[in-house]
């Protein structure tokens, strides 16, 4: 990770405006998304300045920063009047981001990292559902077809197991679409494919 990436990221818009805008946020609610305060940059009477804290970016709606959002690095330029390489190098230096692999950088990876996977897995997750059910739906229609013609006894033992199958199916399809209950649709696919998986190598004897 480049050092200016690290700073723009690892390093909370809240913190920095704290440190070098002189601005107290203890009377604000920072847990929000965005939020709007008194732009510290110019003589402003109305809250026209916007604080972005998903994205660690700001913007004020009268003109600053050249009017275009800005970042942690464009609060130490503009609070104390310096370029973005005497910037960098301020944040670099109170912040102890001198090592790439700084506690704080580490931090921010983590958190993107487990963002990436989660999102990761729950597109996978629709994946699999929607496989499943296909694969269900198709087993329970011929298990249905067959079922429909047992005629008498013989015919029901010897395929009359087919009923308890149709019976798991409906239940699988229940615990699939239960979306409050995360760990059941793992469990019921975990199951399904490895029933799928049992009938393919049937299917092979
Ligand atoms: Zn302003």
């Amino acid at each position: 990770m480049s050092a200016i990436v690290q700073i723009k990221n690892a390093i909370s818009i809240i913190d920095v405006m704290e440190r070098y805008a002189g601005i107290n946020f203890s009377y604000v609610r920072t847990s929000r998304e965005k939020f709007n305060i008194r732009c510290p940059f110019h003589d402003d009477r109305n809250p026209s300045f916007t604080v972005y804290t998903d994205t660690n970016t700001f913007r004020c709606w009268s003109g600053c920063n050249k009017g275009k959002p800005g970042d942690v690095i464009n609060i130490v330029e503009l609070s104390q009047n310096v370029d973005t390489k005497e910037a960098i190098k301020l944040l670099i230096t109170d912040y102890g981001l001198k090592k790439p692999d700084s506690e704080q950088a580490r931090e921010w990876q983590k958190k993107r990292a487990y963002r990436e996977r989660s999102v990761a897995l729950k597109k996978e997750m629709k994946k699999k559902t929607f496989e499943a059910m296909d694969a269900l739906k198709v087993v329970e229609r011929s298990a249905r077809d067959i079922v429909a013609t047992i005629r008498n006894e013989n015919d029901l033992d010897r395929v009359g197991e087919l009923y308890h199958v149709l019976i798991q199916i409906d239940y699988w399809f229940e615990c699939i679409m239960d979306d409050r209950n995360t760990e059941g649709q793992i469990q019921a696919l975990e199951e399904v494919s490895h029933f799928l998986q049992k009938m393919k190598e049937g299917e092979g004897a």
